[in-house]
Formats: C-alpha cells, structure tokens, sequence
C-alpha cells in the first residue's frame, strides 16, 4: 500500500504515531523504517519510541547494499574532492599548472561530478560544454568507484536503485515522515522501494498554501501513492510578531538573551526556542553570550578533536611539516607543541623553550623524543598505501610516551583546570588511535590494503577524516532553551520562537548548483525527478518560513542592521510585512549598557566601565576598576619619569652623539634599550640584520683603503694602473667579511644567502665606482687628502655656564686640503640630513657634531705633525667645506644628505653638490650651533636623557623591536612627527 497522509505540522513523529507503527512493526514480525528529517529528529524520536528503526535514506541505500553483498569502502563528499585531487596529480601535464590551481580545478570537478550524480544523470549524458571532463570522471568512476569500490553517498544510492533484489529484504514497510519534499536522489530510493512492493506510508506536513506540498503530492501520486483527504487547517489565533534590529551579531545575540532572561524564569524557559538562520555563524557566540548570562541551553558541550594540541602536534607540527628540519627555527613548533603537551609549569615551560631558541639546548629525554619525531617524518615516503600511512602513524602514536606523563599529572596535580585539559587530550588520544585503527581495519576488510595514494593526498584525508570529531565535554541540561533550525523547528512545543540572523542572504538562501552546473543545464539534461532550480528552493524556504506562523503563540525576529546608519544591511524579504514595526537597532551596545540592572558582577563592571570610559561621572566606581581608570590614564599619558634618587645615579657628563640621536628619537626605546638593557626577542630572521651589514661594509672600506695604501694620500696617488687591482682586493676583502655575515645568518638558506650576497657585491662595485668618479678620479680634487678612516673623537663642549658635555663618536670618513675638510658618514641604506627638520630636534646630530669636533681638532692644533707631512705648510683657518653621507644605494648622491658652504654649489663643483644640499654661508662651528639653537637642544637631550623616558617619540619607527611592548598611540605618534615641523 502507498499512501500520503496529511499531517498536523506538530504530530511529526509523535508518540502516537509511533506506537501505531511499533504495534504494526510487531504485528508484521519485520522492521518497520521509520524516515526523518534531520538528526534533531531521529535523536527525538528515539528518545519517544525504543525499539524502532528509526533511520535516513542513505540507510535505505545501505541496508539494499548490504542485503545485495556489495563490498564498498564509504567515503565522504570531501575525501571525494580528494581522490579527484590525486587524478588530477597523476596527470602527466599537470606541471603545467600551478598546484593551487590544480586543486581548485579538481575541487570544482569533484563537485560538478557530484552535482550530476545528486540530480540521478550519468556522466554519459553530461552538457556538450562540459565534455571535457568526461574522461577524469570515467577515469573516477572506473578506478575509485568500480576497482577500489570506494562510494560516495551519490553513487550507494545509484548503485543500490540498480541493483535486482533476490532476496528479501525483511523488510515490513517504511515510514517518512516530516518531509515537506523529497531530492531527486530520494525520489530515486522510493520509486526503487515502490518497485520492490513495499509498504510506504508518507505523513505530508499541512502547511497553509505552502506549494512546495503540492508539487510534493503531485510527484508521490505519479510514482503510484494515494493521498488521503486533508482537513482544512483552522488556525486559532495568529502569533504576536516582533521584529528587532541589532548593531552587531554580538549584539543582536546578547539582546535576545536579555529578553529571554528577563521574561523567562527557570521553570518557564523551556517556553522557549531559538531558531538561527544560520547557525554555523551564530552558534559559538550564541553558546558564549548564554554561559555568561548562565542561561541553560539544551545543547551538550562538546570540543571538536582538532581543537586539541595533540592533533596540532601530529597534523600541524608534524604530519604537514615540509620534512626539511635545516635549522632550529624548523623544529620550533615541534618542539613547542611537545612542551605543551607535557603540561609543564609556565615557567618551565618558557625557560625550556628560551634555552632551545638560544642555544639549541634540550634535556636529554627530549632530545631523543624529538629526533625520534623528526626521522619519523623525514622516512615517510612520497606515495605510499593509505594503510602504510595511517598504520605508521598509529604506532607512532601508541609508542610516544604522552600518556605515561599524562598519568602522573593526573595523580599528582590539583589544579582543575589543567587536570581538565589533560583528560581532553587524552580523549582526543583516544579518538584518534581509535579512527586510525577503525580506517586501517575498513581498509583491510575492503580489499583496499594496497590503495595507494600520494602523501599530501593523505595528509588531507587525514584532516578531513578528524574534522567532524568531536569530544563530549558536559551533556545537555534536563532543562533549557532549545535550539533549532528551519528543517526541525516543528519539534517546538513551547510559547516564543526567537528566530536570529533574519538577513537578505541568510534566508532566503539563494541557491547555486554545485560545480561547473548551471541551472539553465537543468532543462537540458534529463532530471527524473524534482530538478534543484531555486525556483523550487524558494518554494522549500517559503514553506519553512510559514510553519512559524503554525508553531508559537509569540515570534521575534532579529537581523544585523549594522553600525553605519547611511549603508544598512537589509532584511529578510520575508519580513517585508512588518517594515514599518521593525525596531531600528533595539540591540546595541548603547542599550545594552544604558539598561540599569545587571545579571553579574562582570556585567554590573562592564556598564560602569562602558559609562566611565564615555568621560561620565560615575558614583562608587569599584576598587578594581578605580585602580584599572588609574592605569589605563597612566599608559594613555605616557609619561614615564624617573625618581630623583635614580636621575642622579643616570646623569651623565659623557655621552656618544649616537645615544643623544637615539633619546631624541624615543625617550621610552632609548630607556628600553640603553638603560634597561632589554634584549629583542630571539626570533627567525627573515632578512639579513642591517646592523650586520653595516659592521661589515664599514670594516671592509677601511681594509679596502688600508691595502690599497691610500689613507693619508692625496687623490693623485690613485693611478689607472691601480684599477684591477682595487677591483680584486675589494671582492677579495668582500668574500673574507661576507663569510663572517654568513656565520651570524646560518638560519637562512644557502639560496638566500646568495641572492643577499650577489646584491651587496653589486652595491660595492657601484660605491667604488661611485668613489672613483667623486674622488680618486675627480680632476678638481687631485691635492685632496684621504685623511682619516674610522677616526674617533672627544670634543667637550659648553652648552652653557653651567654644563659641558664630553661628547663621543666615530668620525667614518675625514678629507682633507689646504682650504678645509670634509666629514662622509657611510650608510648601508638611504640617509637625509634635514637641518630644520632633523638636526635642530638632535634626530641627526652626527654630520654637524663631527665637523665642530673636527674644527676645534685642527685648531687646537691636535693634528699638527700629521698635517705637516701632508701639506708643505699647515693652512690657516681651516674650516669645514661640507658635510654628507654616503649611501650604499645611491653613492654618488650629494643632495638632500649633505650640508656644504655656498660657494661649492653651481655647475663647477669639485664636490658634485646638488641644489638640494643644504647651503650654508658658513660651517664655522660656533655659527653653526648659534643658528640651529643646538646647544639648548643639547642641555635638553642630556637632562631627559636621565629621568625622562615617556612615550613620546619624535619618530617611531615601524621596525622598532619594542612594539609589542609599548603603549605609544597613533595620535602620540602624529604630535612627535609633527613636532619640530
Ligand atoms: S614603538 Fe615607537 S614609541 Fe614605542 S618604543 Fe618603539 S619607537 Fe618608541
């Protein structure tokens, strides 16, 4: 008999027509399958009725399998996408596309062939436009479907439907129930069962003018089912509506568990329900917001496996390690996982860590368990069967010590906490030795212990196969708000449906064929039943959206509205009815902390928190968040001032320009680096370390100049004949200096390496060529002297009638002629010298405080016998020509990076000076420090420079090591730059 019987929307699987079933079942002396919906259902109905067989389709589509003695190897939508990836890597051309696109092509390929198998075509009947995949599907299905028997739930139910039944099925008839329509596939499964003879009762659900059940009756009818005479639905009284608008989803979820909490007590909360129209957003925030409030909620807590640090370790750390372990950093994350999972004391923990990213040094036990870890994952091989790979992976598992040290914590230790995080792990421990043994075992039973696969394939499969594990952590509560979605909303049997997330987009969906399908493909193509258009998905929403109106006595629904007033976000077009009652953004963050009660101590401190930060005046603020206002005023102001005990203790009479340069700079990283000694963090380089490069470029110019015997010469002495020569000392010096920078970067990879060597070998030859053509070669310049490299300097000055500073430095480059000198500062990167901008704040002070030194040297005489053997007489006031500095970048540059006298600017000058040098009348030191107020700004530096190391830098700079650590705001960050402009 093939009956459709109509059914009140709320009798789905009740308890009555469970019994009738159960008594038939008995009756019949053979199982009776009972056909529901969704898993909500099926847990439901379990629950009311023992002792039926409560099942899906795809159990159908099993039990004629099993029946039939086919032998398959199940296998999911996803690990499907995954053989179709391991096609494609065999495909000989396939290194003519990158791997990622390769991916993308057999994902999308592994979903049209799935798209086609759901809407019962063959691959024979596929669109002409897409015959080129023919031959990667007939591959799929000859090698994974028919050789491998691996089925995915498409092709049990294709090859269950073909099959002829000999045998009976012992089957009594089966029962569906709480369908409002069937796919194409499940039509396929009754048409086979109608075929078959059995008994087939289906209960339609009345859903007022609902044409999804029309066209749902129409179809059973034409397959041979005999509907029975509905009853004309009388609906009482419509439900109240509501519709409330919310500024964020946290919002929007914070409010309606407000609602409820305030309107629902503990008895009457199993009045209510919420329905989430999309719950893979809402629901962890959901969870989150109703432990906060502790509203119960039905719904056991559960932790998915992959969120345990045992399958970071295996996965992450070590299965999708890329197998090369060149360095310490390689084996880092290892070694961290390993250390989490031994629930150390954070101390330890951190000092263990700290001793290996220093110095590579680990206990002994360790080490053995790591370079255990590590050959492990260098011996996998690249292809390999599915059971060789799960198999070394379980017995990798089961040899590692984790749980014998897991086993002492447990004895030992008190503190809850990581007692819990223990038993998680080793849950998740054995969930996963117990999925690798149930996968090696399905594999061996199916013949398939020989499946071979490549090994990122299987560490895919891997992470796919671990997924959708999950571990029990609390069970539901007896009592408490219900959750559910559209497909099970008719199991409500309370007051006040709550349905969250009602946005154009969420609901109605908008439905999309998967793959390459197009649904203009649907009309060519010979769909035997119900073809997916969203035409029909709209039908399907729009009944789901009327069952509400069936279900509750009071609706409220809620969507994100968005904080931008000009751009809303829409909502549901199913809620145009209400538009003009919609409450614009009745939850937000303003309302939810202008409300006056509070359900917590934290939530009664958040609101206080919220009105304090505002600028409010709030009375009886709580100690904490007095002391919490204190701080947060302390870190916001920035000022960080030392006692007088600890400035005089700091103060100084002797500083280097460099220091001076870097107070001005930031007071707080000069404190952080210079006084406190805090060290950066150890961490991978990722670039060569400029200070590196500097040390090295400055050792190798002043041996270049050493061996070539030219400091302290004038620049005639640089002939042509000497040109290789130079070029083969400077290379050969470069080699030498680059194998020192090699030895301080031995993280980075030889590839590298070389590239950084071959760019900094190109910057030397073109800084020579650069100085040949300034110096060594210039034809005005031909009486200049080289006079000294590497020079260093003292100069004390008075800044006023009370302080004179002695100042310290390292002068790198010093020329020299009878009418004055000129100071160079080599740079590895660009440098500018900005005297409004950058000396007067003391951000440059090197150039003009070596050319006073420099002065105050040659007049008092400092120099005399060398300048003796250099000139036939010592000149008389001798001053400074200019200033620059010389960037390896761009060395021949004498621009915005140079101060030089008035009278060396013009087309014929012997220093190449550009316009945009900074032009002085005179550098005549004294002048010099008058005009740019540089001895005030000295006396400033060098007090602040001991009690003074607020926030405020003049120039922050975006590699600054210190960052994580500091508090300097953007606004903090503006003011210094703007500062001295
Ligand atoms: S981040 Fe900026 S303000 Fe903070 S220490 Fe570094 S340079 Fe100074």
């Amino acid at each position: 008999m093939l009956v459709v019987k109509p059914s009140p929307l709320t009798d789905v699987a009740n308890v009555d027509r469970l019994t009738q079933h159960f008594r038939k079942q008995k009756e019949v002396g053979k199982p009776i399958y009972y056909i529901l919906p969704s898993n909500k259902y099926l847990q439901e109905a379990r629950k009311r009725k023992a002792g039926m067989a409560f099942k899906t389709f795809d159990d159908l589509a099993d039990l004629v399998l099993k029946k039939a003695k086919v032998e398959f190897f199940p296998v999911s939508e996803t690990e499907r996408t995954l053989f179709f990836q391991e096609l494609i890597a065999r495909d000989k051309k396939r290194f003519l596309q990158p791997s990622e696109e390769l991916r993308h092509k057999a994902k999308a390929y592994a979903e049209t062939y799935g798209q086609l198998k759901r809407i019962g075509v063959s691959i024979h009947e596929l669109p002409p436009q897409y015959k080129q995949m023919q031959s990667v599907f007939q591959e799929y299905e000859l090698e994974w479907v028919q050789k491998q028997r691996l089925l995915d739930p498409e092709n049990r139910i294709h090859e269950a439907v073909s099959l002829q039944m000999e045998d009976s099925l012992n089957l009594g008839g089966i029962v569906i129930d709480g369908y409002l329509d069937f796919s194409t596939l499940q039509y396929m499964v009754i048409q086979y069962f109608v075929s078959l003879g059995f008994d087939i009762t289906v209960y339609l659900p009345e859903i007022d003018h609902a044409e999804i059940l029309v066209e749902t009756l129409d179809q059973l009818s034409i397959l041979g089912f005999h509907a029975e005479k509905s009853e004309e639905i009388q609906i009482e009284k419509l439900p109240l509506v509501e519709v409330s608008s919310a500024t964020t989803m946290e919002e929007e979820v914070y409010g309606v568990l407000d609602d409820i909490s305030q309107k629902y007590d503990e008895q009457a909360i199993k009045n209510v329900g919420i329905l989430l129209a999309d719950e893979r957003a809402y629901l962890d925030m959901l969870l989150k917001v109703a432990r906060e409030k502790d509203i119960p909620i039905k719904q056991p807590i559960k932790k998915n496996v992959t969120d345990s640090l045992l399958f970071q370790f295996i996965y992450q750390s070590l299965l999708k390690h890329s197998g090369r372990f060149s360095s310490r950093w390689d084996s880092l994350d290892l070694i961290d996982t390993l250390l989490r999972l031994q629930f150390l004391q954070s101390f330890d923990y951190m000092t263990k860590k700290k001793a290996y990213i220093e110095s590579e040094s680990l206990e002994e036990k360790m080490k053995e368990a790591v370079e255990q870890f590590i050959s492990f994952r260098q011996e996998l091989p690249k292809k390999a069967s599915l059971v060789y790979y799960l198999s070394v992976v379980r017995d990798l598992l089961a040899k590692s010590e984790l749980t014998d040290n897991w086993k002492k914590h447990l004895l030992q230790d008190e503190n809850t906490k990581k007692l819990q995080q223990i038993r998680f792990e080793w849950k998740a421990y054995d969930f996963l030795l117990a999925f690798l043994n149930q996968k090696i075992e399905m594999l061996q039973e199916q013949g398939l212990s020989e499946l071979e696969v490549h090994y990122q394939i299987f560490v895919e499969w891997f992470y796919e196969g671990l997924q959708r594990g999950t571990i029990y952590i609390e069970r539901a509560p007896l009592k408490g708000v219900q959750l559910y979605s559209f497909r099970d909303i008719a199991l409500f049997e309370g007051e006040h449906i709550y349905v969250l997330g009602l946005n154009e987009g969420t609901f109605p969906k908008g439905h999309k064929l998967g793959g390459y399908l197009q649904e203009s493909d649907l009309k060519k193509l010979p769909v035997p039943f119900a073809a997916p258009t969203s035409k029909l998905f709209r039908k399907k929403d729009d009944a789901f959206f009327q069952q509400l109106f069936l279900l509750a006595d009071k609706l409220s629904f809620s969507y994100v509205v968005g904080v931008d007033p000009h751009n809303p976000l829409l909502p549901s077009g199913y809620l145009e009815p209400w538009k003009q009652q919609i409450i614009d953004r009745k939850y937000s963050t303003v309302n939810r902390f202008a409300k006056n009660e509070s359900f917590s101590t934290y939530d009664y401190e958040e609101k206080i928190a919220y009105h304090v930060g505002l600028g409010k005046r709030v009375s009886s603020i709580p100690m904490r968040l007095q002391a919490m206002v204190h701080t947060l005023d302390f870190l916001e102001a920035g000022i960080e001032q030392v006692s007088a005990k600890w400035h005089g203790k700091l103060k100084r009479e002797k500083m280097s320009v460099t220091m001076l340069e870097s107070y001005a700079m930031c007071p707080f990283k000069y404190a952080l680096e210079r006084i406190l000694n805090v060290k950066e963090p150890t961490e991978k380089r990722t670039t060569i370390d400029f200070r590196d490069v500097g040390s090295m470029l400055h050792a190798i110019i002043e041996k270049f100049y050493k061996q070539l015997n030219l400091i302290g010469k004038p620049f005639s002495t640089f002939t042509a004949e000497m040109t290789e020569e130079a070029d083969h000392i400077l290379m050969d010096i470069f080699e030498d200096e680059w194998a020192v920078v090699e030895q301080q970067h031995l993280d980075f990879s030889q590839l590298q390496l070389s590239i950084e060597k071959e760019d900094w070998q190109k910057k030397l030859r073109k800084w020579w060529l650069a100085e040949k053509k300034h110096f060594w070669e210039n034809k005005q310049l031909q009486t200049m002297h080289l006079f000294r490299l590497e020079e260093s300097i003292e100069l004390d000055l008075k800044l006023n009638e009370e302080v004179t500073i002695t100042l310290t430095g390292k002068i790198d480059r010093i020329d020299i002629d009878e009418h004055g000198f000129v100071i160079y500062d080599y740079k590895s990167g660009l440098a500018s010298l900005n005297f409004d901008k950058e000396v007067r704040p003391g951000l440059k002070l090197q150039l003009p405080l070596y050319l006073v030194a420099m002065e105050k040297r040659l007049l008092n005489g400092h120099y005399q016998i060398d300048l003796s053997n250099i000139f036939t007489s010592v000149p008389e006031n001798v001053t400074a020509h200019g200033a620059s500095y010389i960037s390896l970048r761009d060395p021949l540059k004498r621009a915005g990076n140079s101060v030089w006298r008035e009278e060396h600017f013009g087309k014929n000058s012997p220093f190449s000076v550009n316009y945009r040098a900074t032009k002085e009348e005179t550098l005549s030191s004294e002048i010099l420090l008058a005009k740019y107020q540089l001895k005030e700004r000295l006396v400033e530096l060098l007090n602040g420079s001991s009690k003074d190391f607020s926030v405020r830098p003049l120039k922050c700079i975006n590699s600054c090591v210190y960052k994580p650590v500091c508090r300097v705001t953007q606004d903090q960050i503006e003011e210094g730059e703007g500062e001295w402009k």
